[in-house]
Parts: structure tokens; C-alpha cells; sequence
């Protein structure tokens, strides 16, 4: 497969001006090129020129007419399911995500964010006031304006969709800039969009590296907002970057979430969900659960539970049906993860199982690794505190609820948790008492577009999905109406005199 990935400006799909393209290789399998990735760095100004424009000019009628938006959101999310299958290949081949996980989950739950949101366009509604003198004033909520998009590559097209969908929705222009290494459906969601209908500039696509691409999208002064989806340390870099034109911010960063499991929790569903959430996507999440944090009196019992069920994910090419786990999104990602399991190593942890790169045959061609559990890891270690983004679960045992809330809240991350018991008042108590943006109760990773997401701490700043997103892409601007006959007013008289 030679696939290329151009930009996609004002209505039209484009090749870079300079003529550049950066090969991305299959994770799966190295030795193959599975894409040209245009290098768009001569473009950015021209595809903010295109957004800015289709905004300032309400173009074909996109920031006037709330009902065309909910039309071309739905109708965009009827094409991506009738696409489902091309686009599950495409972002499976690219991130080295499995296959099954791209058709059940990521497609799908893209073409779910632009249902949601293209019902929530027509609801954009401000609030009025008669005040005691007859005046009245309104709020009235108008769409920000140009929002660029900045998306990592673990989840592309449904962060894509989770950042874009109630920008639009607001009535809002968009240049997005994916992930380098997984561009592809970026493209597609932008042909597909302007398939629906969405006026020429709506939605531009611009691809390319962050510290080139990304960098100078941040610095255009005519885009308003940056929703970014990415690294803690990046995102501090945004934050800084946004200040120079105060561009308004949205930041969903990194995680390091803990799967908090009590004595009197229903242990098989937990050890089920605990697996679930640290190895789905290959572990490459933000919200993967990569602490687990157990009691001391069912420690022993349910990582024997957690282990065994380790040991049967079967490790695969992305793109094959049986595999659970798929590639790492490259090699520089596997020797992160092998770096920090050697860490592990030298400080003394002991390897339950995995801890390697899977290199014998097929495997010696991508970057395969065997899934980890490392045990006994203490708050100080590394492997507790850093953010991994690979297949590496950690275990840490706690004795009372105080403690388990303690070690949970021991990191600089407040993305996600998870609490396993069968008592909902202590559930609740500890639900209440940890500091991250999204808790499950028994159970994980369930993430549907009516759950707020979005991190306490350094996981982030304002929410995504649920009615709280659109608000990001708001201005609230106050009218009022002098009702009041006559030409003067007392408080004009403080200037004109008595
Ligand atoms: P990253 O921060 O390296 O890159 C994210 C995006 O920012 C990419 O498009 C990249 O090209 C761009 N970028 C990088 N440096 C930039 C710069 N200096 N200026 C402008 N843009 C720049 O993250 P990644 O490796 O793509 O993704 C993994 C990270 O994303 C993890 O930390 C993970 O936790 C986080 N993440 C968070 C969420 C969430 O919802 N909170 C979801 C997915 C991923």
C-alpha cells in the first residue's frame, strides 16, 4: 500500500507547497511504507487564511445557520459508518491498533460524537433579563472562532472527532493537525465533511511534525482557541505558546490512572476489567489503567488472576483478526516502554511477566512487545509515577481505604480512576475522594460521549464530551436595550451637566 497523505485547504484536497513527504513505515512490519505524510509547513497560513475567511464571512452560511450544521454533522457521521470498514484498515494499519478495536470501538464511536454534537447545534441557546426598569439585557453565545486542533496518535480520528465535533456544532472553523505518524484519517474525515455539505474552509487539514506544523499553527495570531490532546510536558509548552495572543486553551494531557480493588470487590469481573483497561489499545492510553492498587488480603489471589489472564493475550499483527494486541505505533515508542521495564529492573522490581520485545520471526519486523506486570512497585519508583503509553501494569498493594485513596492521588496526573467493591458507600467515598476528571465504579473504561472527560491536576484543562464541550467554543456576549423614552439619561448628565 502507497498511500498519499496530502493537506486538505479550502474545500480542496491539496499537495504540500514544498513538494515534501515524510514516509511513515507499518508498525506491524517495518519494511513496509504505508504512507507519504505531506509535510505542510509552507501551508499552515494559507489553511488559517481558509478558516478565518469561512468564519469571518460566514461562508455558505455555516456560523448564521445552526440547522446546515446539524445536517452536515449527521450526515458526516452516516458516511464514516458506511466507510466503517476502509477506515477501521486505515487506522488500525497506521496506530497498530487491532483491528477488531478500530471496528468496534473507535470508527463507531467517531460517528457517535458527531450524532451527539449535530443535536446539540441547534440548542445553542443565551439566557435574557428584563431588569426593574424595562431594559433588557441578554446573553447571547456566539462561536469563538477559528479552533485549531491538535491530535496525538493513539486515538485519531475519535479525539479528531471528540475535539472538532462541538466546534463545529458552535459554528466555529477548524484547522486540525493530526499526529504525523497517523495523518490518514484526518484526510478522510475532512473529504467526508466536505461530502456532507460543510462550506469551503469549515474544515482544513494541515500535516506534518509538532515542533515545526504544530508550532506554527500556535503561533498564528488568528486562530482563537487550541484545543490540544497530548503530552503533559507538550501541553505545558501550548499553555506558554496560547499566551502570546491569549488564545483560549483545551487541554486533555497525560494520565497514569489507578484500578483501585478491595477486598469485598466481585474479583473475577475485576480482574476481566483491570486487563481490559492497562493493555486495551496495546496500553497506548492516556486513560489505561496501569496502576492497579490492591488489598493486602486479596493481593496475592488476584494478581495470580490478573497475570493468568495476561499470559493469554495473544500478540499480533495489527490487521489479523485473532490478535488482541497489536504493534507499538513505532520503534522509538517500543524503546521507551523497554526503557522504563529495564528501569524497573535495575531498581529491583520483580517481572511477573512479559518485560521484553517480542523479536523471533514475523515479530523481529515490527515493534511487538509481550505484555507486563511488574509487582510491588513503591509510590517513589519511576514506574508509578510516569506516564509509560505501552503495555506495562504495575502492582502496589494498600491495607485500608486511606491508603488506597493516598497512593491514588500520589502522582502528578488526575485523568481517570477506577474502584472495585461491593460496598456503594465506600465506592462512593473513595469515587468522591480521588482526585481525577472521570471515576468507574465497577468497571473501566467505558467512555461514551455522555461522559465528561477531561483531567484534574496536571491531566489537563476543561472537559471534552457531554453538553461542557461546547461551552469551550462560546463566547458569552451581553446585549442590552435601552427601553427608557426620551433623550436623556440621569448618568449622561455626569458628563453633560444638569
Ligand atoms: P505529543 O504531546 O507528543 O503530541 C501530540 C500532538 O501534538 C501531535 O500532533 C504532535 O505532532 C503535536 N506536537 C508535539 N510537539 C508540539 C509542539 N511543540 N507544538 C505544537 N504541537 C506539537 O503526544 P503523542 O505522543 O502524540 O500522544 C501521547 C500522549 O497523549 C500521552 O501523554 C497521552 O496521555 C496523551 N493523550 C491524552 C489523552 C486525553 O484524553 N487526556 C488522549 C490521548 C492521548
Amino acid at each position: 500500500m502507497d498511500l498519499k497523505i496530502n493537506l486538505f485547504v479550502d474545500g480542496e484536497e491539496v499537495p504540500p507547497s514544498s513538494g515534501k513527504y515524510l514516509e511513515r513505515r507499518d508498525p506491524g512490519d517495518e519494511s513496509n511504507v504505508i504512507g507519504l505524510v505531506a509535510d505542510g509547513f509552507e501551508d499552515v497560513g494559507g489553511a488559517v487564511d481558509a478558516a478565518r475567511r469561512a468564519f469571518d464571512r460566514d461562508a455558505g452560511g455555516w456560523v448564521s445557520d445552526y440547522r446546515l450544521r446539524t445536517r452536515v454533522l449527521l450526515k458526516a457521521a452516516e458516511l464514516l459508518r458506511q466507510n466503517l470498514d476502509s477506515l477501521a484498515r486505515m487506522e488500525s494499519l497506521f496506530v497498530g491498533k487491532t483491528i477488531r478495536t478500530s471496528r468496534m470501538s473507535d470508527i463507531p464511536r467517531a460517528a457517535e460524537l458527531l450524532e451527539y454534537y449535530a443535536g446539540l447545534a441547534d440548542k445553542v441557546l443565551g439566557t435574557s433579563q428584563i431588569l426593574r426598569t424595562g431594559d433588557l439585557v441578554s446573553i447571547v453565545k456566539q462561536p469563538v472562532g477559528v479552533v485549531a486542533a491538535i491530535v496525538p496518535w493513539n486515538f485519531p480520528l475519535v479525539i479528531l472527532c471528540r475535539q472538532v465535533a462541538p466546534a463545529l456544532a458552535a459554528g466555529c472553523t477548524v484547522v486540525a493537525k493530526p499526529s504525523s505518524l497517523t495523518p490518514a484519517t484526518a484526510l478522510e474525515l475532512a473529504k467526508i465533511l466536505d461530502k456532507a455539505g460543510a462550506p469551503k474552509g469549515v474544515f482544513n487539514v494541515v500535516t506534518g511534525g509538532g515542533e515545526t506544523v504544530g508550532d506554527k499553527l500556535l503561533k498564528n495570531e488568528k486562530v482563537d482557541l487550541v484545543n490540544f490532546t497530548g503530552s503533559t510536558s507538550v501541553g505545558k509548552n501550548i499553555m506558554q505558546k496560547a499566551s502570546s495572543h491569549l488564545k483560549r486553551v483545551v487541554l486533555e494531557l497525560g494520565g497514569k490512572n489507578p484500578n483501585i480493588v478491595f477486598d469485598d470487590a466481585d474479583l473475577e469481573r475485576a480482574a476481566n476489567a483491570v486487563v481490559y483497561g492497562a493493555y486495551a489499545n496495546n496500553g497506548e492510553s492516556c486513560a489505561a489503567g496501569s496502576r492497579l492498587l490492591v488489598h493486602s488480603k486479596v493481593r496475592k489471589q488476584f494478581v495470580e488472576m490478573v497475570v493468568e489472564r495476561v499470559k493469554r493475550i495473544r500478540v499480533g499483527y495489527q490487521l489479523d483478526e485473532r490478535s488482541d494486541m497489536g504493534p507499538l505505533v513505532s520503534r522509538g515508542q517500543l524503546e521507551t516502554v523497554l526503557e522504563y521495564v529495564g528501569a524497573a529492573a535495575s531498581e529491583g522490581l520483580k517481572i511477573l511477566c512479559g518485560g521484553e520485545r517480542l523479536a523471533e520471526g514475523f515479530y523481529s519486523r515490527g515493534n511487538y512487545m509481550k505484555p507486563t506486570v511488574i509487582d510491588d512497585t513503591p509510590p517513589e519508583s519511576r514506574l508509578f509515577q510516569e506516564e509509560i503509553f505501552g503495555p506495562v501494569l504495575t502492582v502496589t498493594e494498600f491495607r485500608d481505604e486511606d491508603e488506597a485513596v493516598e497512593l491514588a492521588n500520589a502522582t502528578i496526573y488526575g485523568l481517570a480512576a477506577g474502584v472495585w467493591s461491593s460496598d456503594p458507600g465506600r465506592a462512593y467515598r473513595v469515587a468522591s475522594r480521588v482526585k481525577a476528571g472521570a471515576v468507574w465504579i465497577n468497571t473501566y473504561y467505558t467512555l461514551p460521549v455522555e461522559m465528561p472527560w477531561g483531567g484534574f491536576k496536571q491531566s489537563g484543562i476543561g472537559r471534552n464530551n457531554t453538553v461542557l464541550a461546547i461551552e469551550h467554543y462560546l463566547e458569552s456576549k451581553g446585549v442590552y436595550v435601552d427601553t427608557q423614552q426620551g433623550s436623556m439619561r440621569p448618568y449622561y448628565r455626569l458628563v453633560l451637566g444638569e
